[in-house]
């Protein structure tokens, strides 16, 4: 049975082609100073960069720039952001980049006025916002995390080995986001199957948790499908728009709020995908896929009337003459089969996880309570260890 919610969503969205000339429109609603928030130097390479500049100069904004967002930011980099955001009384923070440069773009928006420690206030003590909140405006420039529509914002603190996401309320999403399926045709391989299987997990943590037959669960099937047929396509050809523009607008629906609405939701593969994010720095979508399998097929038993289901509906398995578990069993056979098709990590051994790290890294994962099963730390040592 569907619960009750609330669902509404600020964020307004530009897609397509043009979508970077609204950003002019847009910029027209905020005062002058903007701090101009990217990664590691991609958007220089592709062009991104110069597009950017010209508009906010065309626009009389004064432009303060914040490079070098790492991939998986750092609760270090966060404090240079909000010492810029304060210094200079920022009025836009306006990200340009993949997820890592958007969540810290918000995580500096409601950094820079915290009186408290932010890392302790939301990250250990997961509380709300109480202080003002600098408006967040997105160019994306790497698809997956869905980050441009929501109010995630994952940060890393390596000393104390936890890489921790709090979803914030609606005053944190960002204000607008632009969607240019071109922007992406730059990603290396590696990222674009990496975001690819971060979509497809934030649909499957969402998915495999509750037993009902809802609108939200044929969504989610429908959204599984459309990436896989898109993402298949796309890493043959990358410059495939239709395919590129369906990955692009799957990876927003699949985490902008809508397909949790009236259920409950999982989010261990996130937690494992941290918690090795934690110790290796790796890539965010390739920690989700070296885990996904042997949870899967470990909590597989226990909520096995979806794993059937999803057999049936997303991977097309034939169920006539089996039973039930042969049926799941063979669902998560042709994910694994597709996941190796497109390339992703999956094992830990590829991500450099040694046998001794996995006590450690089993420290460092939290437990969530919506699955189909409540892990406990045994448990994840077997997950983790399985997934060796
Ligand atoms: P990312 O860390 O933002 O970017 C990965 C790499 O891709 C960077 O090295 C970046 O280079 C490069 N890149 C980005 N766009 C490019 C382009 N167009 N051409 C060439 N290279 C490009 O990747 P992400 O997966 O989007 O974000 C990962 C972070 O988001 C993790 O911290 C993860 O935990 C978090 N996350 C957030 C949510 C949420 O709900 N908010 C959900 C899941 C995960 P440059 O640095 O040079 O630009
Ligand atoms: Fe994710």
């Amino acid at each position: 049975m569907l619960g009750n919610f609330k669902y509404s969503n600020p964020t307004k969205l530009y897609f397509g082609e043009d979508a970077l000339s609204n950003l002019k429109v847009e910029l027209a609603s905020y005062g002058t100073n903007v701090q101009l928030v990217y990664g590691g130097g991609s958007i220089k390479k592709n062009g991104i960069y110069e597009q950017v500049i010209t508009i906010l100069k065309e626009c009389g904004k004064v432009i303060f720039e914040d490079s070098g967002v790492m991939p998986n930011p750092t609760v270090e980099k966060l404090a240079e952001g909000c010492q810029i955001a304060r210094e200079h009384q920022v009025d836009l923070i306006l990200a340009v980049g993949g997820g890592s440069v958007c969540d810290y773009a918000k995580a500096v928006s409601i950094s820079a006025y915290c009186e408290d420690d932010p890392w302790e206030k939301y990250y250990i003590r997961f509380e709300d916002v109480t202080c003002k909140i600098i408006p967040v405006g997105c160019v994306l420039t790497m698809v997956g995390t869905g980050s441009e529509m929501n109010g995630g914002a994952v940060i890393t603190n390596h000393k104390q080995k936890l890489k921790i996401g709090h979803v914030f309320g609606d005053n944190v999403f960002p204000k607008f986001s632009i969607l240019n399926p071109k922007f992406t045709y730059s990603l290396p391989k590696y990222q674009m199957v990496a975001g690819c299987f971060d979509i497809m997990s934030h649909i499957l943590e969402q998915y495999f948790s509750g037993e009902d037959d809802t609108t939200s669960d044929y969504i989610a099937e429908g959204l599984l499908r459309s990436l896989i047929t898109s993402s298949k396509i796309a890493v043959k050809n990358p410059e495939d728009y239709e395919a590129r523009s369906n990955i692009m607008w799957t990876a927003t629906w699949a985490l902008n709020t809508l397909i949790a609405m009236g259920k409950t939701t999982d989010w261990e593969v996130h937690m494992l995908g941290q918690a090795i994010g934690a110790h290796t720095d790796a890539t965010h979508g390739m920690t989700l896929s070296a885990v996904s399998i042997p949870y899967y097929k470990y909590i597989m038993a226990d909520g096995l009337q979806k794993f059937k289901r999803y057999a049936i509906h997303v991977w097309d398995v034939d169920p006539s003459g089996k039973t039930d578990e042969q049926i799941a069993r063979e669902g998560l056979d042709r994910m694994e089969t597709y996941m190796k098709e497109l390339g992703l990590v999956m094992n830990l051994s590829e991500l450099g996880v040694t046998e001794a790290m996995i006590e450690p890294i089993a420290n460092s994962t939290l437990i969530m309570e919506g699955g189909y099963r409540i892990l406990n730390h045994e448990d994840i040592v077997n997950i983790l260890t399985n997934s060796l």
